[in-house]
Formats: C-alpha cells, structure tokens, sequence
C-alpha cells in the first residue's frame, strides 16, 4: 500500500532547498543588522495560550487550530502567542529593556489548501517587546520592505490603525450601525460576525460584501488623540525613509490581539492568497499572558509565498558545484582504496562523494556531471600500481596527473 501526505502537507525537496536556504540566509543577515536574536520555540503548547491571545472568536481558534482534545494541547497556528509566553516565562524583561527577537518553523491551520495555503507552512516571525515608540514601529516596516527588496520581491505596503480599548469601542458601534442597515444583504458569515467581532466584516472576501461595506465609517475617524498621534508618527518616519505605503481602513486583520499599527505587504502575484508579510502592534498581550505591563509589536512572513514568488520569477536554479571532487573508482581494489581517500579529504574539508556499485567509467562520469561536480579523480588498477592518477577539472576539461596522495589532490583541487 503506497501511503501518501496529508493533504495540505508537503515536503520540501532536495532541488527546492537552495531557494529557502537563500530566504533564510536573507532573513537572518538582515535581522543581525537591526540586532535581532533568535529563540527556537516548542511546536506544541496548552490550547488556551492560542485561545486567549488569538482570540475565542477568531476564524484560527475557531476552525483551523490542530488540537488534541483530550489533552487540551495543540499544534501552533503562529509563534507570536508562543514568543510572548516564553517572554513570560523566562522573566527576559529583566535581561533587557528592549528584547529584539526572532523565531522560525512550521504553523498549523486547518482550512482549505489552496496556492499558497497549505495546513502546513512555514513562518519567519520578528517581535519586539518593550517600547511603545512609533519609531520602532517604522522601524519593523522598513525591516520588512528591506527584506523583501533584498529578495527582490515587489510587494505593496499597507497600513491601518485598529486603536486601542480607549478608541475601539466607540469605532465598533458606529461600525455596527452601519452594518446592522444592511444585515440583509451580507453573507451568513458576516452576519454571523457582526455578532461576535463586527471588525471582522471589513476583511470579508465577498464580492457583495465588499462593496456593501465601502462606505463604512473608517476607524482613522475614531481615533483618540494618542492613538492618532501615534499614526502620525508611524507615517512621518516611513515618509523620511521613503518607505512607499497605503493607508487601507479595511484591514483589520484576524487576530484578536492587535492595537494600534497593522500592516501587511501584499503582493499582486499570489493570487487570492495575496498577503506575503503581515504584523502589527500588540500592547495589551505581554500582560494578558501574565507578564509585565511591556507593549509589543511584530510581523510574520509566509516562507512559502516568498518561495512560490522567487520560483515564478525564475530564480530558483544553482548551478553551484554539490561537490568539490567525484571519485570514480573501477574495480573493486579502486573502490577499497577510494574509501580510505574519500575519508581523508572529507577529513580535510572537501564535499567529496564516490559509487560503491562498481558502474562503468561512462556512467560514473554521468554521476559526477549529476552532482556538478567541480572534479573528477579516475582510480583504477593501473592507479594503484603506480601511484598515479588523472584529476579533471570538469569545468575546464583540463586533465592533470597527480600522486595518489590526498594532500597533494586536495591543494590540486584549490588552485585548478
Ligand atoms: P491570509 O489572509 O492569507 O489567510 P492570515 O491573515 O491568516 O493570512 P497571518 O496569520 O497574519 O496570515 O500570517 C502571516 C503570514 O503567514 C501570511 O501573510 C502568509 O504569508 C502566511 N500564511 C498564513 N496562513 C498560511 C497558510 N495556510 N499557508 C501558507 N502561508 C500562510
Ligand atoms: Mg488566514
């Protein structure tokens, strides 16, 4: 019986990994310039750390969370609550004033695979903890156009405020007068969101929803005087640092935790999925976790958009050598031999490979063109005997006859 993934599942081949090792070697140069550190974060917590800070009534608790219902544990579907209760955890208020911190790994959500959704998927989340300043939040927004940029990604920056618990409450009932006119002529989920969380019908996909909503009340009208100070703030800082951006009073994003900045780059090529990076501002969480009253603000990148992306532009294929020598051994005294050779400068620092089948010369000259093997070192019999052998340069065809010595072909690997 041939037993297949899940679906939403899927593996990351061999060919596809130097494209996820370059967004990660992205990511990660980057990050040390701004001073960010890495945290590794377990894949499973308690079920209530993701219901209290994502939100009961958010479409991830909701529906797509993996739990183990017998055990009240499930698979994360982000690493913002897991980050935030690790901060908790380990008292790292005390260790500095400002924690600049990263994590990466896979997510968890049950919805629908589709391009660019799948159950399982990969984040890069970037949180900072421990400054309310609106400069940090341009900051983030210029981390994350510079990573993109240095990926050579075009994606469009979008901007909005969601106030705070002083602002909100009063942008919520204008926003459900509104929407209570025309309950009629929303979808069922809508109507069923304007209910729990009437933020939510903004970010309807709906067509008819949609343009229901146009003329909403915008939020950027009910802002108190701190909370619109701070925007202002947000915006002079991305406006000296030319960071391009769009004010969008319909994004509210679909976790509960946000206040203030959220933001999200969006990308014209992904389809419906369209959002690559998305974040915002969560002052209030630290504290509902039980920590210290410290505000926080962060942002999480899909990896696989970012990788679907670099794969349409065409800038996935390397034709860097796998391996800096092939031994082609014929015979099995060659092979015996090449075991040993194959030991020592791989001792030395090579990426050396060899076949142990005992295949033809032809076949194993295939094998080595497979790898991009930069030589090829040809063993036999004859080898052995006199203590010679032919190393190719598989670039330049040019053919040199050395010691079978492994110090002497591995300087005649560096400068050949
Ligand atoms: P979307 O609106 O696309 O569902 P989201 O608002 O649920 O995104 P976030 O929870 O903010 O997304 O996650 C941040 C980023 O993680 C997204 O912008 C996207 O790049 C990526 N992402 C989210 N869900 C998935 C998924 N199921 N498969 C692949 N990538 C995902
Ligand atoms: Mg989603």
């Amino acid at each position: 019986m041939k037993v297949q993934a899940l679906l939403g599942f899927r593996d990351i081949l061999p060919a596809e990994i130097a494209v996820w090792r370059h967004v990660e070697q992205v990511a990660r140069d980057l990050l040390e310039r701004f001073h960010f550190a890495e945290i590794r974060l377990p894949i499973l917590e308690k079920t209530e750390l993701f219901a209290r800070s994502i939100g009961a009534e958010t479409d991830i608790v909701e529906k797509e969370m993996y739990t183990f219902v017998d055990r009240q544990e499930t698979l994360r579907p982000e690493a913002t609550a897991s980050l935030i209760r690790a901060y908790v955890e380990h008292n790292m208020h005390l260790a500095k004033p400002v924690q600049r911190l990263y994590t990466m790994g896979p997510m968890f959500r049950r919805e629908r695979p589709q391009k660019g959704r799948l159950r399982q998927f990969h984040q890069l989340s970037v949180e900072v903890v421990g400054s309310s300043s609106p400069h940090l939040d341009a900051e983030l927004l210029t981390l994350a156009a510079t990573f993109l940029a240095e990926l050579g990604i075009t994606a469009s920056l979008e901007i909005n405020s969601l106030g705070c618990p002083e602002c909100r409450p009063a942008y919520r009932n204008a926003l459900l007068a509104f929407i209570n006119e025309r309950l009629d002529r929303l979808c069922d989920d809508c109507r069923r969101r304007s209910v729990t969380n009437p933020l939510r019908v903004l970010d309807c996909k709906k067509t008819a929803c949609r343009a229901e909503v146009q003329d909403a009340p915008s939020i950027q009208d009910h802002l108190c005087s701190s909370c619109a100070a701070h925007l202002d703030g947000v915006q002079q800082d991305l406006q000296l640092l030319a960071i391009d951006y769009r004010l969008n009073k319909f994004m509210v994003r679909g976790l509960d935790y946000y206040v203030r900045t959220t933001f999200e780059f969006v990308s014209d090529d992904l389809g419906a999925q369209s959002a690559v990076l998305a974040g915002g501002r969560y002052d209030g969480l630290v504290e509902m976790l039980g920590g210290p009253a410290m505000p926080g603000i962060g942002f999480a990148v899909g990896l696989e958009r970012l990788v679907l992306l670099l794969q349409q532009q065409g800038e996935t294929s390397s034709s860097a050598p796998e391996i800096d020598i092939f031994l082609a051994a014929l015979g099995e005294a060659a092979v015996g031999y090449c075991v040993g050779l194959q030991h020592r400068l791989r001792g030395d620092g090579f990426r050396v490979d060899m076949d142990y089948a005992g295949k033809s010369l032809k076949s194993q000259m295939k094998q080595a063109d497979k790898a991009r093997a930069a030589h090829v070192l040809i063993v036999g019999d004859q080898e052995l005997n006199s203590g010679q052998a032919v190393l190719r340069n598989m670039e330049t065809k040019q053919q040199a006859e050395l010691s079978l010595d492994h110090t002497i072909i591995g300087s005649a690997i560096k400068t050949s």
